[in-house]
């Protein structure tokens, strides 16, 4: 690792101890004197290069001119610096290598000595030609020897092609800074860690230039705001010397960037605190924490993030960055680092020091930083929203900031409590924190709270608002059949919703018309269905779905066009199919059926024997009857059951029957055996009249007398169809006794 090499290299600089330094102001120009050896006389840039890497010739090429300049405000001031050789050295490079660190400083500048009046100069710069850091690497002030005579100036020796920021930091020394150091122990060593000072590197955060090796990183970074107040160039007015931890107060205020001095804002904010260091060769007592911001910009490109950091002060004039948690305070971060990004904080409960970074801008070059002597008090507002529906997703919100102050805390939580609900919302850099819940409680008012708890930084704080639960609105639409015959059970059907999705477990009422009505539940997926039989005439109605509302949701309603149709019908003639002509008449029947099962009372059929017709109304059983007396011509006459359909039932009928008309002769009768008609068909050719008639007939109650012929002339005859009587007695005399009409009807009731 070439920076542990490098810090190696650094860990044999103790060449002087630095003066006590005063205000390092003004033009302070250097003497460049460039060296090669008897046995490495190469010169690898022109004088001019070296005048331009260190001088106002240089100017803003990124030259030592250039950082100081920049890292002093403009109050370290190298104008004037000259370079001087090459000179050949008599000695060789292993020659050279055995001096010590004064017998090289001499050596070199005594062959300038000549050409320059160092009385003149703040320091004087020994640049050999080695390379590959085979050249020592130091610096220091003040007092070196230098031809016979000591000039009270400071001094560095380098190679030319050594890491950049390590010959920042040897001329850093050159002007009399320390080394910077951490709080913690560094192995070995009191200096260096403090990766965000010049005067730690090489093992800081470098940048890109374009001089020395290690062009990507080898740059920077600048001096903490410890080393720059040192250096007296921090002016008083942005300085914060003011807070006092004696009684518990907090301060919120802005942070310039060290690298941006024009933006408004304190460059170094104190708080006191009294801290003994025990370091391997030295002690010291801090008198302040200093805090500053740093931006990843400039001679600071390469540090990792914009960022806060937390220094000491010691009365030994040296810094003490304060590197690890535990070691004075602790550090509340989000990397666990020591470089504090917005919502990070430091605590040292003890010394009463209480740090939180409330904001950061790069665009602004500014931190919004609060201190306090005790915890820093807090103010929760912006809960809302006000109000959301049952079963909604909301967006509850509430905004953290510092008390009486518009600072935000970030990467706080704070909970957010509606009723039996809550969610955990996390500050954002505007210090506003959302989280999401579904409400899932009952429709009414509530109190919506939010609590931020204590954190080792922060106090808590509360806020709450009224909240109002809104039942959610809810859609029916109508999904069954918009048809259906009068009696004939049809499904009505209808789904719930509300804007999210599907309502389950709701009550849907539908009705039809007037009074015909089922209800159902919803399922999971809304839906709702039952049946109905109309019992309305037919026409057009409408049929209706209502889901009546409840704690949660908001009533809907559906409807639709709905058509009730006639039912079908079945009408059967089902009367008497042999009608005796005239006499007391004959009693039609009709059948009237709906679905060809089910009887229809109370209609009116028409019946009809020939032209003849009359009405009856069907009785429970669907049967109508009614009675006429048949007028008509003996033999074959149509038979007809009607029903003309009503408002609820389709029209039927039946024509498929046929009568046969008969009738008696003028008076008695012609019998037949009763054994005969049992077994005749219509195709059976029988005997009514005849001298054979007892052969020729059978009967059940024997033979008959031989002398009967077939004829009866006194006998009961029945006088309607069907008969009201049937089976009476009768005798008759034998022979021709009782003769015969002397015609007969063509259709003969026998
Ligand atoms: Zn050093």
């Amino acid at each position: 690792m070439a920076a542990v090499a490098a810090v190696l290299a650094l860990a044999a600089v103790a060449l002087l101890r630095p003066a006590d330094a005063s205000a390092l102001t003004g033009k302070q120009p250097i003497v460049v004197v460039l060296c090669k050896f008897k046995d490495k006389t190469d010169e690898p840039q022109s004088a001019s290069y070296y005048q331009n890497m260190f001088s106002e010739t240089g100017v803003n090429s990124g030259g030592v001119f250039d950082y100081w300049r920049d890292v002093s405000y403009s109050q370290l001031d190298l104008t004037g610096t000259i370079v001087k050789g090459w000179y050949e050295l008599t000695q060789t490079r292993a020659e050279w290598n055995a001096l010590t660190r004064n017998q090289k400083i001499d050596t070199c500048a005594t062959q300038a000595d000549a050409d320059v009046d160092f009385t003149k100069f703040a320091g004087v710069v020994v640049l050999t030609n080695q390379v590959n850091l085979q050249e020592d690497l130091f610096g220091g002030c003040c007092g070196f020897l230098i031809n016979g005579t000591v000039y009270n100036i400071g001094a560095m020796d380098s190679e030319w092609d050594q890491q950049y920021n390590g010959i920042l930091h040897e001329s850093g020394h050159l002007f009399r800074f320390n080394h910077s150091r951490t709080l913690s122990q560094q192995t070995n060593q009191d200096d260096y860690g403090d990766q965000w000072d010049v005067m730690s590197c090489l093992g800081c955060f470098g940048t890109t230039t374009t001089f020395g090796r290690n062009t990507t990183t080898g740059a920077g970074p600048g001096v903490n705001v410890v080393q720059m107040d040192t250096a007296g160039w921090v002016a008083a007015n942005r300085k914060l010397t003011d807070f006092s931890t004696s009684s518990c107060n907090q301060r919120t205020v802005q942070l310039a960037a060290l690298n941006h001095p024009e933006a408004s804002g304190y460059l170094d904010a104190q708080i006191p605190a009294s801290i003994f260091i025990q370091k391997i060769g030295t002690s010291t007592t801090t008198d302040h924490y200093s805090l500053e911001l740093r931006e990843k910009s400039g001679w600071d490109a390469g540090i990792p993030q914009h960022a806060v950091l937390v220094h000491l002060h010691g009365q030994d004039n040296y810094s003490y960055l304060v590197d690890q948690s535990g070691l004075a305070g602790t550090y509340y971060t989000a990397n666990f680092s020591n470089d504090m990004a917005a919502g990070d904080a430091y605590v040292d409960a003890p010394r009463k020091a209480y740090v939180a970074v409330n904001s950061i801008s790069g665009a602004a070059h500014q931190a919004t930083l609060t201190i306090g002597a005790c915890k820093i008090d807090t103010a929760t507002s912006g809960v809302g929203p006000a109000s959301g529906d049952f079963g909604d997703t909301v967006t509850l919100t509430a905004d953290l900031k510092v008390n009486g102050s518009n600072a935000p805390i970030p990467a706080q939580t704070v909970a957010l409590t509606l009723g039996t609900q809550s969610c955990n919302a996390r500050t954002d850099t505007a210090g506003h924190g959302t989280c999401q819940i579904t409400l899932n409680q009952h429709s009414g008012s509530y109190t919506l709270t939010a609590s931020f708890a204590t954190v080792p930084v922060y106090n808590s704080s509360n806020a709450s608002a009224g909240f109002t639960i809104n039942k959610e609105d809810t859609q029916l639409a109508y999904t069954g059949a918009t048809t259906s015959d009068y009696h004939d059970a049809f499904t009505a059907s209808a789904r719930l919703t509300e804007p999210d999705g599907p309502v389950a477990g709701k009550t849907v009422t539908f009705e039809l018309g007037t009074g015909d009505t089922c209800s159902a539940t919803t399922n999971g997926s809304g839906d709702a269905s039952c049946s109905i039989v109309p019992t309305q005439a037919a026409g057009a109605s409408t049929i209706k779905a209502s889901f009546a509302g409840d704690d949660d949701y908001k009533l809907s309603n559906a409807s639709k066009a709905f058509t009730i149709t006639r039912e079908q019908t079945t009408t059967a003639y089902t009367g008497p199919t042999v009608v005796l002509q005239g006499a007391s008449g004959v009693t039609l029947k009709g059948r009237l059926l709906e679905d060809g099962v089910t009887p229809i009372a109370g209609r009116t059929l028409t019946l009809k024997v020939g032209s003849q017709s009359c009405t009856g109304t069907t009785a429970s059983d669907g049967v109508a009857t009614c009675k006429v007396t048949f007028t008509g011509a003996l033999g074959s006459a149509s038979l007809s059951a009607a029903f003309a359909g009503d408002a609820f039932y389709l029209p039927s009928s039946d024509t498929a029957k046929t009568a046969t008309v008969f009738s008696f002769p003028s008076r008695g009768a012609f019998v037949l055996g009763d054994r005969t008609v049992a077994t005749a068909t219509a195709a059976t050719t029988v005997t009514w009249w005849a001298d054979t008639w007892a052969a020729r007939n059978a009967l059940s109650g024997g033979t008959a007398p031989s002398s009967f012929k077939g004829f009866a002339g006194t006998v009961p005859l029945p006088t309607s169809t069907p008969p009201a009587a049937c089976g009476g007695r009768w005798t008759t005399g034998p022979g021709n006794s009782p003769p015969p009409t002397s015609g007969v009807p063509s259709y003969m009731g026998v």
